[in-house]
């Protein structure tokens, strides 16, 4: 089942591939092995100019195209990407280090997302609004928002350029894609590739990979983009958007965060402590949404501690390729000695301590449990994006929701066995998204006209309308 290839990523402009310009045969590593499988460039910035300048070209004609025909593009591009299960199953395994569930998980996200754009692109194209006045039609228009520069990280590489490039392109637009550096095949390449073959017209999405100071800066300041779609992390997005606002460029940002994980004194400890290992652990701890801080009230603390030791003392850590195996390595040396040196080992110094774990080899590093985290430690107060679960305990609820609400968090959890108390805390959390007895969530499928298209009303006077006497 198993199809070992090597890949080289190029550049996808108008329709076409070509050599990067601003340097090339740079190694794309096998997570787990640590050797090269593939090769990638830059893309210089006179790529990027090209791809947008194309994207430009071809976006109005694009629009055009009536929605039935376009929905049935986009569902080739599925199929394209379903014809290559295997393949890209393999693929994503070795380029992210994740385990096969997570691969699947991935493919088939990106998959769905194509499919829901290919059907909502064709039932829903604007409404009709209420009367305002005798006579007049009101129409609200959904227009394509025009060309769209995306940049994505590396943690799910398929999934995340996906969710903008479909409905991106679903709604009439063009993208233009720079993956990031460390996952420039699944996140680029394959999807070029996918668009060539399901007949995306040239020059309606472009690939141009590359690192973040060369082509993503470029990317992301091009004067001719409609809106600037980032995925990464806050300090990029942060730079993107400050240059978005002083351009007045419209831009989406989803950044990251330190989430939390509470368990309150009347939660099932066994179902907690299962959900905080899955929560926390999944993909070695490497996607926004994993629970960061546990916040644990002092009843329960010792029992759910022990649950949690107990269960992560058993996970196998190694190459995911292999079936024995829970836990992959982590994506690059960089970000291992990010959180190992940078969150860790200072929390320890400050007086936390490793109930299990702590150590590695190589990139394979060991789920760890700190115990004894007070909140002004580095592993309470940054997003550690590492398979590591710091404990801190509390003593009441209010302590609990407060700390929560200290920190910029994307989804949190509380465990408890009254769902009434878990639905008035998840009340008061200040997140987009809480779940009350569940954790690590999927992004759901909703629509997504609103990112993508803008509004634009027009008004049609369908009787004669008297004027008022000194305009007439
Ligand atoms: P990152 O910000 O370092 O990189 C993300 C992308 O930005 C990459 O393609 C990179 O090449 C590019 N980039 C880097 N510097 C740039 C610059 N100066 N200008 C333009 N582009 C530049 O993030 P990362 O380390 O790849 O990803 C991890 C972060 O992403 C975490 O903080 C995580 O929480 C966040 N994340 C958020 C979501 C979400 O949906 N909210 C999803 C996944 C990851």
């Amino acid at each position: 089942m198993r199809e070992l290839r090597d890949y080289d990523v190029q550049v996808f402009i108008d329709g076409r591939f070509e050599r990067p310009e601003a340097g090339d045969g740079i190694p794309v590593l096998d997570k787990s092995a640590g050797v090269p499988f593939g090769t990638y460039g830059n893309a210089s910035p006179a790529q990027v100019d090209r791809a947008v300048a194309a994207a430009r070209r071809a976006q109005p004609g694009w629009a055009q195209v009536d929605a039935n025909t376009r929905s049935a593009i986009i569902r080739r591009f599925a199929a394209e990407l379903e014809n290559r299960r295997d393949e890209l199953l393999t693929l994503l395994i070795r380029e992210t280090g994740g385990t096969l569930e997570k691969a699947e998980e991935e493919l088939g996200q990106s998959i769905t997302q194509l499919e829901n754009s290919a059907t909502q692109l064709t039932e829903n194209a604007g409404s009709i609004l209420p009367p305002y006045k005798s006579g007049k039609l009101s129409l609200s228009r959904a227009v394509p928002l025009g060309v769209i520069g995306l940049i994505v990280p590396w943690n799910y590489p398929m999934s995340l350029a996906m969710r903008a490039l479909a409905p991106g392109l679903a709604y009439g637009n063009a993208v233009v894609l720079k993956p990031a550096e460390l996952t420039p095949i699944a996140g680029g390449q394959i999807l070029a590739e996918a668009a060539l073959a399901a007949g995306v017209p040239a020059g309606v999405f472009a690939v141009v990979p590359g690192d973040g100071p060369t082509t993503g800066r470029t990317l992301s300041e091009h004067p001719d983009l409609d809106l600037i779609h980032f995925t990464g992390s806050f300090e990029v997005g942060h730079q993107i958007a400050n240059f978005a606002a002083r351009s007045f460029r419209p831009v989406a940002t989803e950044l990251g965060g330190d989430n939390a994980f509470v368990v309150l004194d009347d939660a099932d400890i066994d179902q907690a402590a299962s959900c905080a290992v899955w929560s926390s652990l999944w993909y070695q701890g490497q996607t926004c949404i994993t629970a960061g801080r546990h916040i644990v009230h002092r009843d329960v603390a010792a029992a759910f501690t022990d649950a949690v030791v107990e269960r992560v003392r058993a996970l196998r850590v190694g190459d995911p390729l292999r079936d024995d195996v829970d836990l992959g390595p982590i994506i690059s040396e960089t970000q291992l000695r990010r959180f190992a040196d940078g969150l860790v080992r200072p929390s320890i110094a400050a007086g936390a301590t490793v109930a299990v774990g702590g150590d590695h080899d190589g990139l394979f590093y060991q789920p760890t449990v700190l115990t004894g985290v007070t909140p002004d430690m580095p592993v309470f107060t940054e997003e550690i994006f590492g398979p590591v679960m710091p404990i801190t305990v509390v003593d009441s609820e209010a302590e609990a929701l407060a700390l929560v609400n200290r920190h910029r968090t994307l989804m949190n959890s509380v465990f408890t066995g009254d769902p009434m108390r878990g639905l008035a805390f998840a009340e008061q959390v200040k997140s987009n998204e809480v779940h009350v007895n569940d954790g690590y969530a999927r992004h759901g499928g909703e629509g997504q006209l609103a990112g993508f298209t803008h509004r634009q009303w027009i008004g049609i006077q369908t009787t004669p309308v008297r004027y008022p006497a000194w305009a007439e």
